[in-house]
């Protein structure tokens, strides 16, 4: 990367231009009179090449904190998770506690990490929660997702393998599946691997008829070893795709988790996102699924959808929270790379921020008023104030599954088109990624070759 500065004069379009006949606009950047340059010497906190990765960790700290410090006085804003870039915040929490007890763990949130109090309490309680209930995983055991890539329509925010297909289609990927299926139960009970979670995600595995549901959850309960499962949830997602056949092949499999995603319960809202669902098809799916006594179930939201209001939000939020679900999870808009929103409004989610933070206070507030508790937490790339996704439960119904995940101390096997498997080696506290292609007909097409990358790396540990 080169960096240009040309002192005394703050017209630069002509030097970028002279600039670009030698090098790529991403190989440059030029800085003219009238742009404020922030210069930091990492060397100046210590030495940057020293072979001690504890030294070099905090020395990157020192950098971020002062970087922090300068953006914070240039631009005059504060961001609540301080120099925290990860995904997995929760999980940093939890390292600090085990190595230096929680109040020690708490200042360096504050005093190093830059977060504010608010953040860092949320991300302490939610690992004592996640120890007092979940604890750690058991020695050789997996949570393992199937993937359906399929939904009745796109979402305008949706970054995930989502298809619009028909039954042909389906019936093709399915009979893959199948086999992924077949061999990684196989390959389960051949290394001494026990499921502890199964979770249908996608997609929409709803979008399956009750049939194909059936002959799905059939071939893994005779594929599985299912006998340490502390949990299965499927993903219903779109409220329109609910019905009382597929209730009933899902409770008959003994499912005992499902998702009902309202996302807003504002009409026009969900007209602008594309999900094709109205709110009464979302009140009719929690009627039924009531009367069908599903267990648990979880609902969805998404605070800083285009056009909402705090109002708006919180609207949608009292009737949710009416409903009593075992599990909310309020998620912040992300507005990712293979999203249609991207394309339409690249800068859509900075200009959210405290409209989410607003929505997001409000969530926080109401939903321990009425008896949630927070139990895991994630961000992603590009959300709006650059916040977070927080799962909220009624005490004793949180999801492992989802918990396993962000900590990161577990094998999970990921089957279908799009899944990221993730091997665990205990010994070296390492996560090796095998991905399987998110294409779900270049899926179909080299399914061998991903089940034999799964039959060398998955379960070698
Ligand atoms: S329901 Fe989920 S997976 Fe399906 S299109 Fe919407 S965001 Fe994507």
């Amino acid at each position: 990367m080169y960096q240009i500065r040309i002192k005394g004069t703050k017209d630069k379009y002509e030097y970028e231009e002279l600039a670009k006949v030698f090098l790529r606009p991403e190989e440059f950047n030029m800085v003219t009179d009238g742009e404020t340059e922030i210069l930091i010497d990492a060397g100046e906190f210590g030495d940057t090449e020293s072979d001690d990765t504890a030294e070099k960790k905090k020395i990157k700290n020192m950098v971020k904190q002062r970087l922090f410090q300068e953006l914070s006085a240039a631009t005059g804003m504060n961001p609540d998770w301080g120099i925290l870039t990860g995904v997995r915040p929760v999980k940093l929490a939890g390292e600090l506690v085990t190595k230096h007890g929680e109040a020690a763990a708490r200042d360096m949130l504050l005093n190093e990490y830059l977060l504010q109090p608010k953040k860092a309490v949320l991300i302490l309680e939610t690992y004592a929660y996640q120890q007092a209930h979940t604890g750690k995983p058991p020695d050789r055991s997996a949570g393992v997702y199937v993937g359906i890539p399929f939904c009745p329509t796109r979402c305008l925010y949706c970054s995930f393998t989502s298809n619009q297909k028909g039954p042909e289609e389906i019936a093709r990927y399915l009979k893959a599946l199948y086999r992924e299926i077949a061999f990684v139960g196989r390959q389960m009970i051949e290394m001494g691997y026990l499921a502890e979670s199964m979770y249908m995600g996608g997609g929409t595995p709803t979008t399956l008829t009750a049939e194909e549901l059936n002959g799905l959850l059939t071939h893994i309960r005779e594929s599985f070893d299912l006998s340490a499962l502390r949990e299965f949830t499927v993903e219903a997602g779109r409220p329109d795709t609910i019905d009382e056949d597929k209730l009933k092949v899902i409770l008959k499999h003994d499912i005992g988790r499902i998702s009902i995603n309202p996302q807003s319960m504002k009409a026009k809202t969900l007209e602008l996102i594309g999900r094709a669902h109205t709110p009464d098809d979302t009140r009719a799916a929690m009627k039924l699924a009531r009367k069908m006594k599903v267990p648990i179930i979880n609902m969805d939201l998404i605070a800083g959808l285009p056009e909402e209001t705090p109002a708006d939000f919180c609207e949608t939020l009292s009737e949710i929270i009416d409903y009593e679900p075992a599990n909310i999870t309020v998620h912040t808009l992300a507005v990712k790379r293979a999203s249609r929103l991207i394309e339409q409004d690249p800068d859509f989610h900075y200009r959210r921020a405290e409209t989410v933070r607003e929505m997001l206070a409000d969530a926080d507030a109401r939903l321990r008023g009425a008896g949630y508790v927070p139990y895991y937490l994630y961000r992603q790339k590009h959300m709006a104030g650059s916040f977070e996704n927080v799962g909220w439960c009624k005490p004793g119904t949180e999801s492992v599954y989802n918990i396993r995940i962000m900590e990161e101390a577990q094998t999970i096997a990921a089957l279908g088109a799009g899944g990221i498997s993730k091997s665990y080696c205990p010994s070296e506290n390492r996560l090796e990624r095998i991905a399987n292609v998110s294409n779900y007909e270049i899926y179909i097409e080299r399914l061998d070759e991903m089940i034999e990358r799964k039959k060398i790396n998955l379960f070698e540990y």
